[in-house]
């Protein structure tokens, strides 16, 4: 998939917030809300989609909160 990341904060930063596009769905990571996918794929159901996971696996698990 086509992954273009416009913002990436993790949680330990003010503000924290991903905002990218995967093959041209916008996906949101906002830590106060979870995650929020807004796909045509989807709608705009908060379950998991193939967009998320793809960014997810480009990001290390740090950005959102995991340890180790
Ligand atoms: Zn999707």
């Amino acid at each position: 998939m086509k992954i273009r990341i416009l913002r990436v904060l993790s949680v330990r930063a003010n503000g924290p917030g991903v905002v990218a596009f995967v093959d041209d769905q916008l996906v949101k990571w906002n830590p106060k809300r979870g995650w929020i996918t807004e796909c045509d794929c989807e709608g705009d159901e908060d379950t998991s989609c193939p967009h998320v996971d793809a960014l997810l696996d480009v990001l290390d698990p740090r950005v959102m909160g995991a340890t180790a």
